[in-house]
């Protein structure tokens, strides 16, 4: 029921989007036409995302003109643990304009960055342009208000590397930020309804969220945060995760699906056996989504977790 309705409501945005891409397009062609086919190729920019959110907010703001490629896209595995092959350096070298988190969160970047040397190339990186920051925490894109400062320092980018469609990044700029009132709604709903609701996380990505949404996160910092960097937690920490689950201190288990260990599986087995609700959530943007439904859909996820906690 509510899918069918999510739908219908996305329906009229999908139309003007596709209006939009479509005037992008006759605009393209008729440039390309007058100066011939390949002035028209050689203006696509090359684009290399460390991760494929970046890499999707960049196609959504670049259309035509650009072509991304995406190193992180497997939402199955630890983006923490990742190491860069032969393919990824040629991939890297041949890109004009790279987009990486940074603050510690893919330091393989630059370290393929700085075998290849490129005066040419622009270097955005996300937490760096990111206003809202968590101590510890590089996790940056989970705030929406975050992803519309660096859309903003994207398309800035766009237009200094094709300054002739200045005014088609600009509107897809513009398009982009509205596309982001249902997720800024959806945060102001769950909080009106849900402010101060004790949850449990079991990695430090989701707090970059729970802030925005009120809610109250028990799991200690220092637990979540070993999740992230890989790292036994302090055996304090287990006990007192655990026993907030026993207790039923919280509502719902918010529950990092990239970052799973076993002590976040004792943590996940444990809720169930209490009847808690388990939320996953991914730090790389599943497969056939775009920025916008994967938080949109993990954020419905959670409300309906919540709903059932009343
Ligand atoms: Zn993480």
């Amino acid at each position: 029921m509510s899918i069918h309705w999510r739908a219908v409501i996305r329906l009229p945005f999908a139309l003007t989007v596709l209006f939009l891409l479509s005037a992008c397009d006759s605009t393209g062609s008729a440039t390309g036409s007058s100066s011939g086919s390949s002035t028209q190729s050689s203006s696509i920019i090359n684009v290399v995302a460390a991760e494929n959110f970046y890499g999707n907010i960049v196609s959504q703001l670049g259309g035509k003109h650009v072509k991304v490629t995406s190193i992180l896209s497997d939402p199955n595995v630890d983006p923490h643990e990742y190491e860069s092959n032969v393919q990824t350096a040629k991939t890297v070298a041949s890109a004009q304009f790279v987009i990486e988190n940074s603050g510690g969160y893919d330091d393989w970047m630059d370290k393929l960055l700085s075998a290849s040397p490129n005066s040419n190339r622009i270097l955005l990186k996300g937490f760096d342009t990111a206003t809202f920051r968590l101590p510890g925490n590089e996790h940056v894109w989970y705030n929406v208000d975050n992803v519309a400062t660096i859309a903003q320092a994207i398309t800035n980018d766009l237009k200094k590397l094709d300054s002739a469609n200045a005014s088609i990044f600009d509107n897809n700029l513009q398009m982009f930020k509205q596309s982001l009132q249902p997720l800024q709604q959806k945060i102001s709903e769950i909080k009106s309804k849900y402010s101060g609701t004790p949850v449990g996380l079991t990695e430090t990505i989701y707090l970059y969220q729970a802030q925005p949404l009120g809610l109250n996160v028990l799991t200690p910092f220092e637990f979540q945060k070993a999740m992230a960097q890989g790292n036994d937690p302090p055996a304090d920490t287990v006990v007192t995760a655990d026993n907030q689950i026993k207790q039923h201190q919280i509502k719902v288990l918010i529950y990092n699906k990239q970052t799973v260990t076993p002590s976040t599986t004792k943590l996940e087995n444990d809720a169930r056996a209490q009847n808690i609700p388990v939320v996953p959530v991914t730090e790389t943007m599943p497969p056939g989504k775009t920025y916008q439904s994967w938080m949109l859909d993990q954020m419905n996820t959670l409300e309906q977790a919540l709903q059932r906690t009343k």
